[in-house]
């Protein structure tokens, strides 16, 4: 970890002490510390209101039992979520995350990266996160009906359009938020579509909502090109993960002229150098969720199991799995073979040294909280059209996030040169949402 500012290391320490165990916590933190270094002296008042150590404590963070019985009659019993971490935006909103990785460190550092990709998105949303450390694979669709069921009960006292508005993450798609949003309709006999996000597109849900995540960042990824003179036509492209922030990546780069030649599921990764065929890993991963080894038998292309994506050689690499996927042992393995650009899908994807590694080799790299930021940006567009009875049209909601994204990365490049580190994307996305909270905080007053 680089040194922070003598202002900032208590407010670390104290981060530390209170959340004991939050290793994604303390890491999402000290990422963000570490860029303010420089703010620290410009803005005097945010240390003086105490802005920062107010930042890194949730508002509110809600615990709850999620009881629910399985096919063969047995009760189960899982661990519920939400972290409401900062409302000085709007109310608070991110995703909810079924995996059984999930404890409070994750849904914290989750919810910590959505405050400042909320405010890059220059939305009125605030940040939060939630989830359970329910397992989704291998269960019925009657037992995850009944999991989401027994989650709203209690989350549903917690939410709502103008408090906290929860969507999809890991393991929460659109099947998920529909149970999610009719138990919450049966309790509240309320169609408040404006309550959840990533909703289907014949019950307020809005186009390209299931898209943006993955079609934002590599909107994004065309504006880090653009800045080298270049674009996507011709490259190769590797894409870890094959979920929905992986799948609509590799469409649009696709779409872009680009070639995407790897992707990846927790068993392995496949190579397939002509170009993934996405109609057939759509079938596979949407509608049949098998493994990505089954894409290689059909195809027969490689597949590698346990084995690292990032030896793949490529010109552009989108980490769109999970956190901490790409490591200093993959980050040297793109960099040896001439990776220009790197952009993240998923939630901190790359280790504190992976992504140490990338930058001092002059690789040009983007923060998961600004280039992943079309998902939540279109969610923000979803409310929108909620509030206003309305729905857009696919072309005219793609152009909105095109446009969302475009501003975004111009945020963050001109952040950086105005703070003297041209180029460095993450101490721009970390300047600039930070700033736009921390002057909301300030005018809110002591709250
Ligand atoms: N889970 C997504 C994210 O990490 C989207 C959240 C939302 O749409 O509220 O930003």
């Amino acid at each position: 970890m680089e040194q922070l500012h003598p202002a900032l290391q208590p407010v670390y320490d104290t981060v530390l002490h209170r959340n004991p165990g939050e290793r994604e916590f303390h890491q999402a933190v000290a990422e963000v510390l570490e860029s303010l270094n420089p703010v620290v002296d410009k803005r005097p008042e945010y240390a003086q209101a105490s802005i920062i150590e107010r930042v890194c404590e949730p508002e509110r963070q809600i615990i709850f039992r999620v009881p629910w019985q399985d096919d063969s009659g047995r009760v189960q019993i899982n661990r519920g979520f939400r972290v409401e971490f900062n409302s000085a935006l709007g109310p608070y909103k991110g995703g909810l995350r079924f995996h059984p990785s999930v404890y409070l460190g994750i849904v914290k550092f989750l919810g910590f990266e959505q405050i400042f990709k909320n405010a890059l998105t220059g939305m009125p949303i605030g940040g939060g996160k939630g989830g359970s450390d329910f397992d989704p694979k291998g269960k019925s669709e009657a037992e995850v009906m009944r999991f989401c069921q027994s989650f709203m009960t209690e989350l549903y006292r917690h939410i709502g359009e103008y408090t906290d508005v929860p969507a999809g993450d890991i393991g929460v798609s659109g099947r998920e938020i529909g149970y999610l949003f009719g138990q919450y309709k049966r309790i509240t006999n309320r169609y408040e579509a404006g309550v959840l996000t990533g909703k289907g597109l014949s019950w307020g849900g809005s186009q390209v909502r299931t898209e943006a995540t993955g079609y934002g960042l590599v909107f994004f990824a065309a504006e880090m090109l653009a800045a080298k003179h270049t674009n996507f036509e011709g490259k190769q492209v590797v894409v870890s993960g094959s979920g929905n922030v992986a799948i609509y990546a590799a469409e649009k780069v696709a779409q872009l002229g680009g070639t995407v030649v790897a992707m990846s599921d927790s068993g392995g990764y496949i190579v397939d150098e002509s170009g993934i065929d996405l109609d057939e890993m759509k079938q596979l991963k949407e509608v049949r969720r098998g493994r990505i080894s089954e894409y290689a038998e059909a195809r027969g292309c490689t597949y590698v199991e346990a084995g690292s994506i990032w030896d793949v050689p490529c010109e552009v690499a989108l980490p769109c799995a999970t956190q901490n996927e790409l490591d200093e042992k993959g980050a040297a393995a793109l960099i040896k073979n001439g990776v220009q650009v790197v952009a993240e899908g998923a939630n901190m994807p790359t280790t504190p040294k992976g992504t140490a590694a990338l930058r001092q080799a002059g690789v040009a790299f983007a923060p998961g909280k600004a280039a992943n930021a079309g998902g939540v940006a279109t969610s923000a567009l979803e409310m929108q059209q909620n509030a206003s009875r309305d729905s857009w049209t696919f072309e005219h909601a793609e152009e909105r996030l095109h446009d969302i994204m475009q501003g975004i990365y111009g945020t963050c490049a001109m952040t950086a040169e105005e703070y003297g580190m041209p180029g460095d994307y993450v101490a721009g996305a970390n300047i600039a949402g930070f700033t736009q909270v921390a002057d909301a905080m300030l005018a809110l007053g002591v709250i």
